[in-house]
């Protein structure tokens, strides 16, 4: 196999001030979950990276000094020099290939309400602290000292960055998080002094600092800033200020690495953001300076990173997303194995790892952050043990990935769908408004496995546990998913509602089967609050009904926030002229009303309807498991029989792949007993040295 030439421009080499990248993959800063936390397996991420072919690899967020911290989102820190060891090992990782090793700096100023460290915030202009979380936190307006100590902060963690091996430093403007973007934006910088006012002057810090660097540094480091395409309001940094300083600033950093708005805007999922979306506010930019530029745009086509590059609008192809889900993505267009590549779907599973506090998890990349913690690959698989043949049932995203991984293992693989599409739920999703990128998850497995020899998929094949054991198997995954309950149940109603027959109810599963109400009007319950209520609210809206979407939270589709995406949908839903019922749940469906309780005060209303859409949880659909465990299965030669994915325990798609990967990880894995199913590093234990008063 090779590339096509068309794509050698992305392997052409080009220099970052005193740095040269091998090519123009460009890993831009991502957090991870892990951070500080983690440093092992965040290390382990980024080889894999490496390994991967990008030219340049960064680091997520670093905090340089514990008067600006985020806490509970966890990210790095390079708070004293004790930091510096595990930054040393990431920056070792990220060039263990040949790519430049990049630290990202952040002070993030009125972001930063310091939970952890407990010091009071410092902002360029005082006021409440700006995040997700609406902290009850206020920061303090930085006088001349105090910025004299942030240059000094600064200058402290470009030495620690060069001590640390780092080839590239990035000081962090953009999505209104560094302080170098509050310093530019008039939002956030109201001074009256020499900082503030005219763009000059709001430039001023980030000069200041960037002479620093060089100075810290002595030119060695190359330095690059990222800053925000455009900041929405009247008094945000525009797209026509930011072109104005890039202009009046051409050649003061090495390379502008440039990102839309907030982060919501900048990482918008697949069901609200294409391909590239950024495109047309970081056109023409690149005239008006002679240093490169990197955008991101979740780039997984190399002809449109090609596009990017010939038509003069960037240098480098930025991805956070694309280069998580792949981490092969570079070496998979060098070599010309595009059937390989595995698109990102732009599901934002990643962004939740770091908004929930737990460790980041890809639908689509099962070893992501599991690299150190369990010794997965992305691509490679350890060689299989003493058995031979598996079995899978049920070609959903835990029984593909199940099958793909064993069937890279080594073994000889039966995956058997009862229905004559592949992909289960992802086959039936992909079909509705906005989630047609879903599908990636079961064309990338199937794509491959259609190539292995080992692997032999039936379709229109609904086995019975009989069939099972008498197929004879080694070892048997049982992946056949979940349905929609029917009767209300999930976290506000833990037992059925009086529900009167007349009311025609229908789940997910009757909309994605066809059976959808037309020109109705419809309450849609929503007490799973991830994507599928809304979803389905845009479906009935196009099918010509009449929506009222109920939901006990006090707003719609709230884990959202986790995946970026809240402010999309409620803004989607309010335009299509949804209904919006919050902190609302119906108490009794009548035949032809739904009687809602407010879900503080109690208070009844009726809420006259002539469908009801139930979105409240899932059943696991063990039936088949059961049956087949209450056979013989061990004296016809099977070793192992083992419930997967949702049929185990209904979740997202990305718990599904993951249930799949792990369940092929085990195969003649000898029994771990009680010990962790993972590797973790514990915080070093300081000798008992106590301070007392
Ligand atoms: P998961 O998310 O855990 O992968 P899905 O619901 O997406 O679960 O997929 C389950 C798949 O299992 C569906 O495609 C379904 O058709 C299939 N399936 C269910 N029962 C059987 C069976 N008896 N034999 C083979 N396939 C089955
Ligand atoms: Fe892409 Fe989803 Fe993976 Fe994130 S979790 S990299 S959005 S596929």
């Amino acid at each position: 196999m090779t590339r096509l030439p068309a794509h050698d421009i992305l392997f052409t080499p080009m220099q970052i001030g005193p740095k040269v990248a091998k090519n123009r993959f460009y890993q831009v800063p991502h957090c991870n979950g892990g951070g500080y936390r983690d440093p092992s397996a965040v290390v382990e991420m980024r080889r894999t990276k490496a390994e991967g072919g990008w030219g340049v690899i960064f680091t997520e967020q670093t905090e340089i000094h514990p008067t600006s911290e985020i806490t509970p989102f966890i990210e790095q820190h390079l708070w004293d020099d004790r930091d510096i060891p595990a930054l040393a090992r990431m920056a070792e990782a990220m060039k263990s290939h040949g790519a430049l090793a990049g630290i990202q700096l952040a002070y993030s100023g009125i972001n930063g309400p310091n939970l952890y460290s407990r010091e009071v915030p410092l902002a360029v202009t005082g006021g409440p602290i700006l995040t997700f979380t609406a902290d009850p936190v206020q920061a303090r307006t930085m006088d001349r000292e105090d910025i004299r100590d942030l240059r000094r902060w600064f200058r402290n963690a470009f030495r620690r960055s060069q001590q640390a091996g780092f080839d590239l430093i990035c000081l962090y403007g953009a999505h209104s998080f560094g302080i170098l973007q509050h310093f530019l934006s008039r939002a956030t910088n109201h001074r009256t002094d020499e900082y503030g006012g005219s763009l000059e002057n709001r430039g001023r810090f980030l000069r200041e600092i960037v002479e620093d660097l060089r100075e810290v540094t002595r030119g060695e480091l190359a330095v690059t800033l990222r800053m925000s395409l455009h900041e929405a309001g009247a008094y945000g940094f525009s797209n026509a200020e930011l072109r104005d300083f890039i202009a009046m600033h051409a050649e003061l950093p090495d390379l502008w690495d440039l990102a839309q708005g907030t982060w919501e805007a900048c990482s918008g999922t697949s069901r609200f953001k294409a391909e590239g979306a950024q495109e047309e506010l970081v056109k023409g930019i690149k005239v008006l300076t002679p240093k490169p530029i990197v955008g991101v745009g979740r780039f997984t086509s190399p002809d449109a990173m090609v596009r990017q590059i010939r038509a003069g609008i960037l240098d480098f192809i930025g991805a956070a997303r694309p280069s998580i889900a792949d981490p092969f993505l570079p070496l998979k267009v060098e070599e010309g194995r595009y059937e390989d590549i595995r698109e990102c779907i732009g599901c934002n599973i990643c962004v939740s790892g770091d908004m929930t506090g737990g460790i980041s998890r890809c639908t689509q990349n099962t070893a992501f952050m599991e690299e150190w913690r369990k010794g997965w690959h992305p691509d490679r698989a350890r060689p299989k043990g003493a058995s031979e043949s598996v079995l899978v049932v049920g070609a959903g995203p835990a029984g593909l990935e199940a099958a793909l991984q064993a069937g890279r293992r080594g073994y000889r693989v039966t995956l058997a769908e009862a229905g004559t599409r592949l992909g289960g739920r992802v086959a039936k999703e992909r079909m509705l408004p906005g989630l047609s990128a879903w599908g990636r998850v079961a064309d990338y497995r199937t794509g491959q496995m259609a190539v292995m020899p080992n692997v032999e998929i039936y379709r229109d094949s609904p086995l019975t546990p009989e069939d099972i054991v008498a197929m004879g198997a080694d070892h048997v995954a049982i992946a056949t998913g979940a349905t929609w309950r029917r009767d209300a149940v999930a976290r506000f109603h833990l037992h059925p509602i009086p529900t009167d027959p007349a009311m025609p109810i229908f789940t997910p599963d009757d909309l994605m089967a066809g059976r959808c109400p037309e020109g109705l009007s419809v309450a849609v319950y929503d007490d799973d609050h991830f994507y599928m209520g809304s979803v389905l609210a845009e479906l009935l809206v196009a099918k010509g009904n009449r929506v009222h979407f109920v939901t006990p939270a006090v707003k719609v589709a709230e884990w959202t926030d986790n995946t970026l995406e809240q402010g999309s949908i409620m803004r989607r839903l309010l335009e299509i002229g949804v209904e919006m019922h919050l902190s609302k749940a119906p108490e009794a469906i009548g035949k032809d009303e739904v009687i809602l309780g407010c879900t503080w005060t109690g208070r009844q209303t009726a809420l006259p309807v002539e469908a009801v859409v139930l979105v409240t949880s899932r059943s696991p659909e063990d039936g088949l498991f059961h049956a087949t465990r209450a056979l013989d299965w061990q004296g016809a030669g099977i070793r192992s029989l083992k419930v997967i994915g949702d049929a185990a325990a209904p979740g997202p798609i990305a718990w599904a792949t993951y249930a799949g990967r792990a369940w092929a990880e085990s195969l003649d894995q000898p029994d771990r007993g009680d010990a962790l199913p993972f590797r973790r590093e514990i915080a070093e234990l300081l000798p008992d040295d106590r301070i007392t008063p």
